[in-house]
């Protein structure tokens, strides 16, 4: 193995262990959380790496590279791709070809937009649906009291199979700051689970990131979405991904 490899592996290994310790803390079996690799600007010859450590699962943001990324790796059929981040309608069509999951649902054009390419290619994937725990005007996501009416919508999507919520924390070091936000996505889970309709699941909670993701694990996280702690430090500012996110005041800490 070079160096590389090794360092990606102590880390994918660091990460795992940390998760298993969050959740040992929290009373919870360490097979419950699953470790999302996010692997957003992290070139292929690194993900082949991962892979290669045993990663079958990686978080893109932008749908085009992680549509790119997909066909340059095609050979690894067992790799499953994520889709964490806000889709354009018209992107809905490149997503229907290759993502197994979309953790950024908002939106019922774009549910209808996914559901209609992907009913043409036969394919189905999972779905999360983003919430706005924040209240930053910034986010992506669906303010927390327009959910409910929303879940009730995704049963006309049969290829859309609906798995739970997702959600950004508020980016900061305060604990007391960016606990609510994982507390509020967990309490609206759990509320959807007693009116969910046929057919739609609310058994995921994808929260936490490299920041923040034992506090999530402490609040129920089921999926956590790790890049920089296991990829290193991204050369792209966060904004590009959400606008707002890089303040330096808050940010420069993570
Ligand atoms: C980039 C990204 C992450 C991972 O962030 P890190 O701080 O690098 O761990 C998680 N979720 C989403 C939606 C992202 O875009």
């Amino acid at each position: 193995m070079d160096a590389d490899a090794a360092s990606l592996a102590a880390n994918l290994q660091a990460i795992r262990a940390r998760i298993d310790a969050a959740c040992r803390a929290a009373g919870r079996d360490p097979g419950e959380v699953r470790l999302l690799p996010v692997s957003k600007t992290v070139a292929e010859a690194r993900l082949r790496q991962a892979y290669a450590l045993g990663v079958r699962e990686l978080g893109e943001n932008k749908v085009q590279e992680a549509m790119a990324k997909s066909e340059a790796m095609a050979d690894l059929e067992d790799l499953r791709w994520v889709l964490i981040g806000h889709l354009q309608t018209n992107k809905a069509k490149y997503a229907a070809r290759f993502a197994s999951e979309f953790q950024a649902l908002d939106s019922l054009r774009v549910a209808q937009a996914l559901d209609a390419r992907l009913q043409k290619l036969g394919r189905a994937i999972d779905v999360l649906v983003q919430v706005n725990t924040s209240g930053e005007a910034s986010k992506f996501g669906l303010p927390p009291e327009e959910v409910p009416a929303f879940v009730k919508q995704l049963p006309a999507f049969s290829s859309l199979r609906v798995r739970g919520l997702m959600t950004l924390a508020l980016f900061s070091d305060d604990e007391a700051r960016v606990r609510p936000c994982f507390v509020h996505l967990r309490e609206l889970r759990d509320r959807l689970r007693q009116e969910a309709p046929d057919g739609i699941a609310m058994d995921e909670l994808s929260m936490g990131m490299s920041g923040d993701f034992e506090l999530a694990i402490a609040e129920g996280s089921t999926t956590v979405r790790v890049g920089t702690a296991i990829f290193g430090r991204r050369p792209t500012p966060d904004d590009a991904y959400w606008p707002g996110a890089a303040g330096p005041a808050e940010n420069d800490t993570r």
